[in-house]
């Protein structure tokens, strides 16, 4: 049965009270105080302002001094025309695309400040927007480069339901240009992608995010095709992810930030963020954005009353007592692509149960102490990306294990309780809305390293892979070619026991091998790519072509003709071949004999054939073999 009380009746009180008082001097939230005598602030109630509000947990009321950020009268005063469209609909709607950028574009001719690019035209041809703000109005990355202050990209909409980032946006935006925030741009530039996925965002309604409490029309998680933007970082597939890549590539930010909503589990943080961890791939980007931004967001966030907390993965969302995960992501998300490429990337994850107001004011809480924080501590920053860049580290890891971290976790969590489902036939969370602390709760997580390889010096790429060099380029990744045949004294993969996913995973059958590394001695046709680690990609490009790596071209597929043999020999053939092959080489007859120990081979007469065939010179030299060579 549905709880109702006056919390369902708010978004109408509002709009009554602000056009019957005079709000010059009366503040939504005094309005809230005198109108509503009941919930009190924490109190959790069943709302009805989403459509799956009564489906979601109890939502916990809400209201705190980022409220100050919603300007006074816009309500209801044509005197404040600059309200955004999520402002003007009492904070639960998000604008379309068209809408989005109309608004924008008005915004951006009142002021030189901003300026405004194309990134590129998505798959259903809408163009994807980039929009500069800079004190002096840069609207080239030259231009921007001049004023020699660290920049931050900021993106909204990957997941194009999750997009609070740009509403958040276009406030901070207005306020900076219009408002009394200009000075968040004296010491730093801010890269503003409002929609991301343009064509996941249109694809738009009611019921696409069922745990989210809005807004109340939310875009679609994927592209046009399907495809899921934060698992296409590392293998670029779609146009939109390599518009991305090339934006970051040609204006150079030193900070991105990718917001997302996330759901799983129900707790008191509103806004939730990390990164990769200190063992990642930059260690010393790491220790800025713990030590010095992390402590600023969380400081400017709480003052502001929201709760911030680091990112929030349960190992068993029916068992909070299980414990909590932590990961170093691997590149086809975005903060584990930037960690591999030294670009310092936080993940921003507002919590889903949260009504849209309140994880909009917290991510403009967060990105406006953003902007302080690297006006500050840039240069700081800088320098830490740099030391990442050139460390070129001897050993890279390419997959990590879990183990159980030292420190537990204080968890702010809320109460539940389990029940039987006659639905489920199985027991179902029932969460009360009752904020909990759970006191040092286990943290598992995947930080030990499982997989390492030594760095080689360069990999060599057969130059007829042209997909992957094209995809290698997207990146950013410096390459050369050899003008002319070379000999060389290389290192080659061969594979063994492929094995081939079952089912399609974002348009791609991806494969996992087991590999072993040999020297060779080679010619190197002409127009072969060499790819030299020792660059500020390096360690971006050897994830990419070492084939135990979680997304390494070779697991995505990429190389997938590689495991087709191609080329066979009649039994007819193999037979007399075989019987000239032992009376050559008297000692193959010893190996074949101590083969047919086995009685799987010796009574499987294919395998007895195969056995020759693979000992002649007929046999495919180069079947499941790499055509990626590594240099010592
Ligand atoms: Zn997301």
């Amino acid at each position: 049965m549905r709880v109702f009380n006056s919390s369902n009746l708010l978004p109408l009180l509002c709009m009554v009270s602000f056009s019957i008082v005079a709000a010059d001097t009366v503040s939504e939230s005094t309005v809230l105080a005198n109108d509503l005598a009941s919930p009190r602030p924490n109190e959790p109630v069943v709302s009805d302002t989403f459509i799956n509000d009564t489906i979601l947990p109890p939502q916990i009321q809400w209201h705190g001094a980022s409220e100050s950020l919603l300007l006074d009268k816009k309500l209801i005063d044509k005197s404040a025309p600059w309200s955004t469209p999520f402002e003007q609909s009492n904070f639960i709607n998000s604008p379309n695309y068209h809408d989005t950028i109309e608004w924008l574009d008005k915004l951006t001719a009142q002021s030189n400040m901003l300026s405004k690019v194309s990134l590129g035209k998505s798959p259903q041809g809408r163009d994807i927007w980039m929009f500069i703000a800079s004190s002096k109005g840069a609207k080239t990355p030259a231009e921007l480069k001049q004023n020699h202050k660290p920049t931050v990209l900021v993106q909204a909409g990957i997941h194009a339901g999750e997009i609070d980032g740009k509403d958040t946006g276009m406030m901070l935006l207005r306020d900076i240009v219009l408002g009394q925030k200009r000075g968040l741009l004296d010491d730093a530039n801010l890269l503003f992608v409002p929609i991301f996925n343009v064509d996941g965002h249109e694809r738009s309604g009611k019921f696409n995010r069922v745990n989210q409490r809005g807004p109340v029309d939310m875009g679609w998680r994927t592209n046009a095709n399907n495809l899921n933007l934060n698992r296409d970082y590392a293998k670029a597939d779609t146009p939109e992810m390599q518009l991305m890549l090339s934006a970051i590539n040609t204006w150079d930010p030193q900070l991105y930030i990718d917001v997302h909503v996330t759901d799983g589990i129900d707790y008191q943080y509103d806004v939730t963020f990390g990164y990769n961890l200190s063992n990642g791939l930059s260690p010393n980007s790491y220790n800025w954005l713990e030590n010095t931004y992390r402590p600023q967001i969380e400081t400017a966030l709480s003052a502001a009353d929201h709760i911030p907390g680091p990112l929030v993965f349960a190992i068993d969302n029916t068992d909070l007592m299980k414990g909590l995960s932590l990961w170093n992501a691997s590149p086809r998300f975005s903060n584990g692509y930037g960690d591999a490429r030294h670009l310092p990337t936080i993940l921003i994850e507002n919590h889903s149960l949260k009504p849209y107001k309140q994880r909009v004011l917290g991510t403009y809480v967060m990105l406006e102490q953003t902007l302080k924080t690297l006006s500050r501590h840039g240069t700081a920053l800088k320098a830490a990306i740099s030391k990442d860049k050139f460390a070129f580290n001897d050993r890279v890891t390419l997959t990590w294990q879990a183990e159980t971290q030292q420190q537990g976790w204080d968890f702010k969590g809320i109460g539940y309780s389990t029940e039987q489902s006659a639905i489920s036939g199985n027991s179902v969370v029932r969460w009360n809305g009752e904020p909990k602390l759970y006191q040092q709760l286990p943290v598992i997580g995947k930080t030990k390293a499982k997989l390492k390889v030594n760095r080689p010096s360069a990999y060599y790429l057969l130059p007829q892979w042209t997909e992957v060099i094209e995809r290698l380029a997207i990146h950013g990744i410096r390459m050369t070619r050899l003008e002319k045949p070379t000999d060389k004294i290389l290192q080659q993969y061969q594979f063994s026991k492929p094995k081939f996913d079952e089912s399609s995973y974002e348009g791609h059958q991806r494969v996992s091998v087991e590999s072993t590394l040999s020297p060779l001695e080679l010619t190197l046709p002409a127009g072969t790519v060499k790819i030299d680690t020792e660059q500020p990609l390096g360690d971006l490009a050897i994830l990419l072509l070492e084939p135990q790596s979680t997304d390494s071209f070779l697991q995505w597929g990429f190389f997938n003709p590689i495991f087709t043999r191609t080329e066979y020999i009649e039994d007819y053939a193999v037979e007399p071949l075989a019987q000239q092959m032992l009376k050559d080489n008297p000692a193959l007859q010893a190996q074949f004999n101590a083969a047919l120990k086995d009685a799987t081979f010796a009574s499987d007469s294919k395998a007895r054939l195969r056995w020759f065939y693979q000992r002649s010179p007929y046999y495919d030299n180069q079947y499941l073999k790499y055509p990626v060579y590594r240099e010592q």
